[in-house]
């Protein structure tokens, strides 16, 4: 297989974040992503390594979750830790989310499944490798263009999107769900699971109980997110049709009876953070 994974050994990888950039970062350049409020720097600083020591140190783990739906995983983990999944789908698979690395297994594996169609991002935590994938499997990277700002790795493949909603292939659609970024995004995916599976990111998060659904302007630093973006994420979610949920960490997956616990998650939620909210 010829890869197309240049600068394999500059440093030009965010340690702590995982995010590529396109071009070297020396010692002393900050990383954006992890300097933002949502995210952090190490006691010890910042620090950037390359692709090949990544790849030395790690493998990708993929688990199936569901008929047609794997989740992928670096272990031992690397950085933020986030899941990728790959949603298979009569006209095209997509792939949901973006990891820090992508090795040879992986491409076979996807591409005995059918390959990429296109690639989606919930937010710029996870656009990672992405421009690395969307070149290997030659497919778009649809990202939503409130986000911009925080692509390192400008490339070819990036497909801006607006608006609310962006339709993609067989129902799949992408639903804007602003708050954690403004450009933060769920995946729906209509004909997966009993009825309907809504993929998150950290736009809507899976508590570790299973029995929980919550909303963070920052997970790290414990920043919660106001009322008002709790009720525009639920005025777009609430009328899909969904009963599973996975976001972005490994365990954090409710197989059934989604939709029932976002509702009850959404107003615990709000009576929390809101003290005139009635239900
Ligand atoms: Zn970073
Ligand atoms: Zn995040």
């Amino acid at each position: 297989m010829s890869w197309i994974i240049d600068q394999q050994h500059v440093n030009n990888i965010c340690s702590t974040c995982g995010t590529r950039y396109a071009n070297e970062r020396k010692p002393g350049d900050i990383c954006p992503i992890c300097e933002d409020e949502r995210q952090y720097v190490l006691e010890s600083g910042q620090h950037w390594t390359n692709y090949e020591a990544i790849a030395a140190q790690h493998n990708i783990r993929i688990t199936e979750r569901a008929p047609r739906l794997y989740d992928l995983r670096l272990v031992p983990a690397f950085s933020i830790g986030q899941r990728a999944f790959l949603v298979q789908s009569a006209s095209g698979n997509i792939l949901w989310d973006c990891l820090p690395l992508i090795d040879e297994t992986t491409v076979a594996f996807i591409r005995a499944k059918g390959g990429l169609k296109g690639i989606a991002i919930s937010h710029p935590h996870y656009y990672s490798l992405m421009a690395v994938w969307a070149r290997i499997f030659d497919c778009p990277v649809y990202l939503h263009e409130a986000d911009q700002e925080w692509i390192m790795d400008k490339r070819d493949h990036i497909q801006l999107w607006g608006g609310l909603q962006q339709p993609l292939w067989d129902d799949l659609k992408l639903v804007h769900t602003p708050g954690h970024f403004p450009g933060s995004v769920v995946l729906h995916a209509p004909h997966h699971g009993y009825d309907g599976t809504v993929l998150t990111g950290d736009s809507l998060f899976v508590s570790r109980d299973r029995k929980q659904v919550s909303f963070m302007y920052s997970f790290p630093n414990y920043i919660p997110l106001p009322a008002k973006d709790v009720r525009i994420i639920d005025e777009r979610v609430s009328p899909l049709a969904f009963d599973s949920m996975y976001s972005a960490f490994d365990g954090l997956n409710i197989q059934e009876g989604a939709k029932e616990i976002y509702e009850r998650s959404v107003i615990r939620y709000l009576q929390a953070v809101d003290p005139q909210f009635r239900p």
